[in-house]
């Protein structure tokens, strides 16, 4: 029986057996499942502010895990080489009780851990094993922290943000036409962070690449609009440096980077620039 997944936009319509676009769900029997769930690809005890956060427990660290798949193909990933990844990954199972006692262990000794931050990849679209996490985390009273594309549907993100404590969005262009290169959406994504706001603590990510997202006019309405959001809310803008399949093109220069970050002053108090 054929199944449509409930997780993100694309709304994959699966036939039996079939992988989602993100290679990490799969139509089992007539329902669409976490094929990822519990498989990381990486796990290291990293700095907040890599994530990047730097306004939520500056100074700590945090146990930082990745799985495999994405739901964007953007052609600048960083890290490709789990995102686009399927189920043949190279993997370590772990259950959430076993990743949460990880956790709780590495808390309880110098130097600290602040709780869990699934990254690396896309981890929405591990979305039962995230779940799953969140809840023990919060039972032991460690953090939920996500670093995420944005790119999740209403219903399963509002059951998901009671129990996340932090996240970075990624903001990857302000118009359309820039998300659809991608293979995303915009409003989603502005959805997603517009009902995180408040919930949580937020703070946004965009990646320069220069002669997609680099105008001043572009960062102008994005940062016009995340200030009507809350003026407080951190943004860190990022340098492009060549990399999976884009590798036609120069880092961003130095002068653009600084232009944007000071065209988003204009808006934001808390404007970080990133990879510099
Ligand atoms: S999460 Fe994966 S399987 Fe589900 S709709 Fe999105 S891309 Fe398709």
């Amino acid at each position: 029986m054929k199944a449509v997944c409930p997780i993100c936009p694309h709304r994959c319509a699966l036939e039996p057996g079939q992988l989602g676009l993100c290679r990490a769900r799969r139509n089992v029997h007539g329902a669409v499942t976490c094929e990822n769930y519990g498989r990381l690809t990486s796990l290291a005890l990293d700095p907040i502010e890599k994530k990047p956060l730097r306004r939520f427990h500056p100074g700590s660290l945090i146990l930082s895990a990745g799985s495999y798949g994405c739901n964007l193909r953007c052609p600048f990933c960083q890290n490709y080489e789990i995102s686009m990844e399927g189920p043949e990954a190279e993997t370590v199972f772990l259950t959430p009780e076993e990743l949460t006692a990880k956790a709780l262990a590495l808390s309880q000794a110098p130097p600290g851990n602040l709780g869990v931050a699934f990254t690396y990849n896309e981890p929405l679209v591990g979305y039962e094993y995230v779940k799953d996490c969140a809840a023990l985390l919060h039972q032991k009273g460690l953090k939920t922290v996500l670093v995420t594309n944005g790119m999740i549907c209403l219903e399963p993100l509002e059951a998901l943000l009671p129990q996340v404590d932090a996240m970075n969005i990624d903001l990857k262009a302000f118009s359309r036409d820039g998300y659809r290169r991608l293979g995303g959406d915009l409003e989603t994504v502005k959805g997603t962070i517009a009902r995180s706001v408040g919930r949580c603590h937020v703070e946004v990510t965009t990646l320069i690449v220069p002669g997609e997202n680099d105008s001043e006019d572009e960062m102008d309405a994005e940062a016009g609009w995340l200030a009507s959001l809350d003026p407080e809310l951190p943004l860190h803008i990022s340098r492009f440096f060549p990399r999976f399949q884009m590798t036609d093109r120069e880092p961003t220069p130095t002068k653009t980077m600084n232009a944007l970050i000071q065209t988003a002053r204009q808006h934001l108090r808390y404007v970080y620039s990133g990879n510099c």
